[in-house]
């Protein structure tokens, strides 16, 4: 228990924990689940091209997203560009994507990979999420798509998107990336826009090493992407579009199905982790968890909360270092907007308020099914004591000798 700022690691007191709380754990699922499967993987010698696990992985996750395609492969920003790609056929180098400020910079880089420019669109204060009521004004005559992204799982508001995206004809996809299993109103994520994709990167909710997929209910959408994933072989074995390798291959698929196995247990023992981080901090002035809005279902896989540095005296990168002293290691996710990112500069772009104050607070503590009820009270009584002590935190910490991160 810590009671005031001597007690705290950075400050000579113990380390809260012994070992390292990350953000982001693997949801690995049942082990012996994983090696019978690899056995029947190895037994079977069919290792890629659109194997058994491959093609029982998809089923399972077009059953979840509530789609009839899934179309699997080796990672989520991959998955991005081909949609991309598939929107900018009859386009020219230049064209443009409207994105968020605030996201993971794999959706910047899918659209710029593509040689297409990433317009960037502000978002909203208490969500994060792209503004619908900003998105029209950056629409120009080489507008070719919109890529919404649901952030930490909250829903877009799709619908606001769909009326925008059809009065333009623009495509509209949804980067789901951290949204597998959460829902808008009842329906699942995973069928809104013209195409959704998912990550199956180790850190996301259901894990398989390294993965993705794109979901659609466009069967032709779905069978040019099947073919741009395989070197662009259509069915008949002919070449029919600019292809290139994006399989995901029989190991990830095992580790997928396992991992997705275990996505019930993950998701309750979340929502568990979630409601004792907004009981334990509903005290602690200035660190606010993100609410979720009540009327879609969350994994709650992202335990996020905002510090307001002025209200605390505590800015957002000084608290991480008074966490990573106690090793638990959060993370400021996201700390930089897309239009701050050296490749995306643009002189031209005018401030995105929302998005840049978000970047200063935004903070991932840890959660997932290794963390417990008391994990989480312990994190909580950390940034208590230093939420309580901001000022004399900050200004130990400016004098003191270790660490680099103070802003
Ligand atoms: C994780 C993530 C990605 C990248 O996924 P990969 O499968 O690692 O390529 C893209 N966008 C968002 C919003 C993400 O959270």
């Amino acid at each position: 228990m810590k009671h005031g700022i001597q007690d705290l690691a950075l400050f000579g007191g113990t380390p809260a924990f012994v070992e390292n709380h990350r953000v982001g754990r693997p949801n690995q699922g049942d082990r012996s689940r994983f090696l019978e499967r690899m056995n029947r993987v190895l037994d079977g010698e069919w290792l890629s091209n659109n194997g058994p696990l491959v093609h029982e992985f998809e089923e399972r996750v077009a059953e979840l997203a509530g789609v009839r395609h899934c179309v699997s492969v080796c990672n989520a920003t991959v998955a991005l560009q081909m949609l991309v790609g598939d929107a900018a056929t009859a386009g020219v180098p230049g064209d443009e994507v409207i994105i968020p400020a605030l996201t993971f910079p794999a959706t910047a880089h899918a659209v710029a990979w593509r040689g297409l420019r990433p317009v960037v669109c502000d978002v909203d204060p208490l969500t994060g999420l792209i503004d619908p009521g900003r998105v029209e004004a950056l629409i120009t005559p080489r507008t070719r798509a919109i890529i919404g992204v649901h952030l930490w799982g909250q829903a877009c508001d799709v619908r606001r998107l769909e009326k925008i995206a059809d009065c333009y004809r623009l495509r509209l996809y949804f980067d789901a990336a951290p949204a597998l299993g959460c829902t808008h109103g009842d329906t699942p994520i995973g069928g809104f826009g013209d195409a959704e994709v998912f990550s199956f990167h180790a850190t996301k909710v259901v894990n398989s090493f390294e993965g993705g997929a794109i979901v659609t209910d466009d069967d032709a959408l779905a069978g040019r992407l099947r073919a741009v994933r395989n070197f662009g072989f259509g069915p008949d074995g002919r070449v029919e579009e600019v292809g290139t390798n994006a399989k995901l291959n029989e190991a990830a698929a095992a580790m997928g199905l396992t991992s997705l196995d275990a996505l019930e247990d993950t998701i309750a023992h979340n929502r568990a982790n979630y409601e004792t981080y907004r009981s334990a901090l509903a005290g602690v002035a200035g660190v606010r968890p993100l609410e979720y809005d009540a009327r879609h279902r969350n994994t709650h896989h992202y335990a996020m909360v905002t510090v307001d540095g002025p209200a605390t005296g505590l800015h957002r990168d000084v608290l991480l270092d008074v966490l990573r002293a106690e090793n638990i290691l959060a993370q400021p996710y996201f700390a930089q907007p897309m239009h701050r990112l050296r490749p995306y500069l643009d002189e031209s772009t005018a401030a995105l308020p929302w998005a840049e104050e978000l970047c200063g607070q935004l903070l991932a503590l840890p959660t997932g099914p290794k963390v417990s009820a008391e994990d989480v009270g312990i994190i909580c009584d950390v940034v208590r004591v230093a939420a309580a002590h901001g000022p004399e935190v900050t200004a130990t910490r400016r004098a003191g000798p270790v660490g680099t991160a103070v802003q």
